[in-house]
């Protein structure tokens, strides 16, 4: 099972995956981070597609996730979900929502017939989750999923920063 879960360090952009994750907000219209950088490099495709989405059901909820194309990304399609704005005062919540990303992007995956896809670190850039306890949620959530569902055969964490590439690194090199 571990085998079915990779680290590496690097641009989530380049990934050739059936779907690559976006830390988007709830209005799906792009912002900094890696949502920009997904939809710089990923073209106006997806925004059009964000744009379609929005007429339908208003954005994007904190905690689920829709599913755009991939645009001129080597990857099929975007998974955008939204990560919690971490909050101290309401850090179980934030928690929940977090695993909520996780695993209903997973789900909008198995809907689309994903077997390779890959996660940025959500909620550690600009919504300021702390990034050691957002790795032990981001993989005992993926886990737990990969335990109950047969049909996503790759998991990748991409870690930008060197804090979350060592964080994951050491939490999942004892089941490699
Ligand atoms: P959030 O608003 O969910 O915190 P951010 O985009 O600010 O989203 O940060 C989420 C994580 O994505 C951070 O750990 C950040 O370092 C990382 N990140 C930023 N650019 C990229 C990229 N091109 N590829 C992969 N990860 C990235």
């Amino acid at each position: 099972m571990g085998s079915k879960i990779e680290v590496i360090q690097g641009d989530i952009t380049k990934v050739k995956a059936d779907a690559i994750v976006n830390a988007a907000n709830t209005s799906l219209l792009g912002g900094g981070g890696v949502d920009g950088a997904i939809h710089r490099a990923g073209g106006k495709g997806i925004l059009e597609d964000c744009y379609k989405i929005r007429e339908r059901q208003g954005g994007c909820k904190t905690g689920e996730a829709v599913i755009t194309t991939g645009g001129n990304l080597p990857a099929k399609y975007v998974i955008h979900t939204v990560g919690p704005v971490w909050s101290k005062s309401n850090d179980q919540k934030a928690r929940h929502l977090l695993a909520n990303a996780y695993s209903n992007s997973l789900k909008v995956a198995v809907e689309n017939g994903v077997e390779t896809i890959a996660f940025p670190n959500i909620s550690t850039g600009i919504y300021h989750f702390p990034k050691s306890e957002a790795a032990v949620i981001a993989v005992a959530t993926v886990k737990y999923f990969l335990n109950a569902n047969q049909q996503v055969k790759k998991v990748i964490f991409v870690c930008f920063d060197d804090e979350n590439y060592r964080l994951y690194q050491s939490l999942l090199t004892n089941d490699q």
